[in-house]
């Protein structure tokens, strides 16, 4: 527990606000994306600037207290809140600044990916993120990030050029390729761990109008679609994405309504290389079945970007479960099929991501994800907003796993995971993890960033 007359100095010095359980946005305040997390800090800081951060990082330290970091609050485990101890907020250190000359893009610590599509796109860019758009900027890039346009332009971490950093100790540094670049190895892909990210800087890409959108077919086709489409990807061109989906037919418009709250499969596809050649990219995809629906035509990134947002807004019950695959078998593809009929609620999905393309041109060892050598990133979420229904979704998660992950590479994509504990982190990092114990002693010896899929310092 803190001392009063530090806090008070520590209240008194912030350009940004010092909440406590008594201010009237304390519950506003603590409140993350997935409702089912509760957790009570003992302060949150929402720091204005890098300023800021250096005094909470401090404090913190210093008064020996517990500490988390926010950047967008989207972790499904809750990782950016902690009890008892010190949020460090960074939802007020947002802004993007765009060069259009040197396709550069520098973002906030607490700017979300909506921020950025927003900004890059009136230049004719854009930044490879996920696939929601009020999803962190920092959460998502410091654990890799994955989503429509990594077939074609890697992952968030692979166009990362520098970030800047405050460390446990209080410094503030810059890590990139020329400096600190054990750190900058570290931060791309090894999480929070490190350190509190107040910019990243990213290279940009001439991406304005993607060709995207979503292909439905009837569930009674998931084995034929899920074995074409596993087989078709990796093949096809690397401007074009598309994940794999499990999906309940959302009650309203752009879909029909004989389709409405049905239980179908489908692929969400994006092409991203010009597009003049997108019905042509198209042909192989529409000759091999007539889709129930078929919603795929031009569309601004920025808007791909955020089409599913208002389908998940914050505050609903999630619980999540993620594996890497490097191929998928017909028993893998039938225990999919069958657990995947199963889904619990509407807004309960499967998510099976391609990472092949741009990713696997990257080493496993040039940055902490340690798997460029498979070909598929899957998540498995139970979503609801009714508390109620808390463990019907996280059972029908867990006995999916459970049913797959034998077919599985091993570890999983650390943002896909839940508080799962040192055995999944190592499973996840491999034989980089040794790597990262050793620069996680070198930057933060004690452990003050702990709150996190935490890489024990050694
Ligand atoms: C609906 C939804 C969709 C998603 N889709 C995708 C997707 O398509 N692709 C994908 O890759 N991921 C996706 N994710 C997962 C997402 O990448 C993680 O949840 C990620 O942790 C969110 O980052 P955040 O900043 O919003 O989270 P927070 O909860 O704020 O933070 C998560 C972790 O990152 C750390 N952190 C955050 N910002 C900083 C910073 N600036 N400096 C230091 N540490 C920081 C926190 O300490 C914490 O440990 C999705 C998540 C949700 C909920």
């Amino acid at each position: 527990m803190a001392n009063q007359a530090a806090v008070d100095a520590f209240r008194s010095g912030l350009r940004g606000e010092l909440i406590d359980p008594q201010s009237p946005n304390y519950n506003v305040a603590r409140k993350v994306y997935n409702g089912m997390i509760d957790r009570r800090p003992r302060l949150i800081a929402k720091c204005a600037d890098v300023a800021d951060v250096i005094a909470a990082v401090n404090f913190a330290r210093d008064q020996k207290m517990l500490v988390s970091v926010r950047g967008g609050g989207h972790n499904a485990a809750g990782l950016g809140v902690c009890d008892d101890g010190l949020v460090i907020d960074l939802s007020l250190i947002k802004f993007v600044r765009v060069d259009p000359k040197k396709k550069t893009v520098v973002a906030g610590g607490g700017s979300l990916w909506g921020d950025v599509d927003h900004a890059t796109h009136a230049f004719g860019l854009a930044v490879p993120s996920g696939i929601i758009a009020t999803t962190g900027v920092g959460g998502l890039t410091l654990g890799g990030g994955l989503g429509h346009l990594t077939r074609h332009c890697g992952l968030s971490i692979d166009n990362l050029l520098a970030v800047d950093m405050v460390l446990a100790d209080g410094r503030f540094v810059t890590a990139s390729a020329k400096e600190n670049p054990d750190l900058f190895w570290a931060v791309r892909g090894g999480g929070g761990n490190f350190g509190v990210v107040t910019a990243f800087t990213f290279k940009a890409h001439d991406i304005s109008i993607d060709y995207a959108g979503p292909t439905l077919y009837p569930l009674e086709d998931a084995a034929e679609v899920l074995r074409w489409f596993s087989k078709f990807i990796v093949k096809a061109p690397n401007d074009l994405g598309g994940f794999f989906a499990f999906l309940t037919v959302p009650p309203g418009p752009p879909f029909p309504e004989h389709l409405h709250l049905k239980k179908m499969c489908g692929v969400v596809w994006c092409y991203s290389g010009p597009l003049k050649k997108a019905e042509q990219v198209f042909k192989p995809i529409r000759a091999f079945k007539k889709p129930a629906l078929d919603l795929a035509g031009p569309i601004p990134h920025p808007a791909l970007q955020s089409m599913f947002d208002p389908l998940f807004p914050p505050g609903l019950q999630w619980y999540w479960k993620a594996d890497f695959f490097r191929e998928l078998g017909d028993e893998a593809i039938a225990l999919n099929v069958k657990h995947g009929a199963l889904m619990p609620t509407m807004l309960s999905t499967m998510h099976l991501y391609p990472i092949d393309g741009a990713a696997s041109r990257v080493k496993n060892n040039a940055t902490p994800w340690a798997y460029r050598d498979a070909k598929f990133a899957q998540v498995i979420v139970g979503v609801d907003p009714d508390p109620a229904k808390k463990d019907t979704i996280s059972s029908w998660a867990k006995d999916y796993w459970s049913a797959v992950h034998p077919y599985s590479a091993g570890g999983a994509y650390v943002n896909f995971m839940m508080d799962e504990g040192e055995d999944r982190v190592r499973a996840t990092y491999g034989k980089n993890y040794a790597r990262l114990a050793k620069i996680k002693k070198r930057y933060d010896p004690a452990n003050l960033f702990r709150v996190n899929q935490n890489i024990k310092p050694k």
